[in-house]
């Protein structure tokens, strides 16, 4: 998968070598584990998916994170995308709508020893007592940049969002120096929708 990936980008390595070392197959379900390393996109549980390889690694990659980061992710998923932040030495904020997702992650997370905080929750509201954050990682299609989230970033944080009903422009936005906001794109994507409100489920 990694090699594959170099062939696809010049992505950062350090980016690669973190996908490298989280076990991909161990955020899948066991079915599903023989294609966790091919560079497609799979379903996980509550009619989601975990984006493909090239997706995760493009979004860290214009995301640049530092060791010690304070990162809000908004669609915890599987948790694999917050593991590779992790790993990166992020400290990871990450806020799930689909409860069933909420804590399936973090039991992976426990099983690999990896540490996060999970919020059960709307992201389109971000983490408004937990701001400023120095990124923000959005993992599902928005249909504009929710402005809460931009309020969110720290003064020469970045924030990488998927934007668009559709299809999706990745879009990075960065808090200058002087407190101005610089919005750049790069290519189009396919996300899940970013939905409001929370959807508890089945009961559990
Ligand atoms: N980063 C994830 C990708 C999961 S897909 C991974 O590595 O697996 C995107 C996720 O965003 C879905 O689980 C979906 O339920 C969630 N989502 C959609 N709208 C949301 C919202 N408003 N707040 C929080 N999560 C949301």
């Amino acid at each position: 998968m990694i090699d594959e990936l170099r062939r696809l980008y010049p992505f950062d390595e350090r980016v690669l070598a973190a996908m490298a070392d989280v076990p991909r197959h161990l955020f899948v379900e066991p079915a599903l584990a023989p294609f966790a390393y091919s560079n497609k996109p799979l379903s996980i549980a509550a009619g989601q998916t975990i984006s493909q390889p090239y997706t995760v690694a493009m979004q860290t990659h214009l995301l640049q994170v530092r060791k010690w980061d304070k990162t809000l992710e908004i669609g915890t998923g599987c948790g694999y995308q917050a593991a590779v932040l992790v790993t990166m030495g992020a400290l990871v904020y990450t806020v799930e709508r689909q409860k069933e997702l909420y804590l399936q992650a973090q039991r992976t997370f426990l099983a690999l020893g990896l540490e996060a905080i999970f919020s059960y929750g709307d992201g389109y509201a971000g983490k408004p007592l937990l701001a400023p954050f120095d990124r923000i990682i959005v993992t599902c299609g928005a249909p504009e940049i929710p402005p809460a989230l931009t309020s969110q970033l720290a003064v020469g944080g970045r924030m990488v969002i998927p934007v668009g009903n559709d299809r999706q422009t990745m879009t990075v936005v960065e808090r200058r120096a002087d407190n101005t906001l610089r919005v750049t794109e790069h290519g189009s994507y396919r996300f899940v929708p970013m939905l409001e409100g929370k959807n508890t489920g089945a009961p559990l």
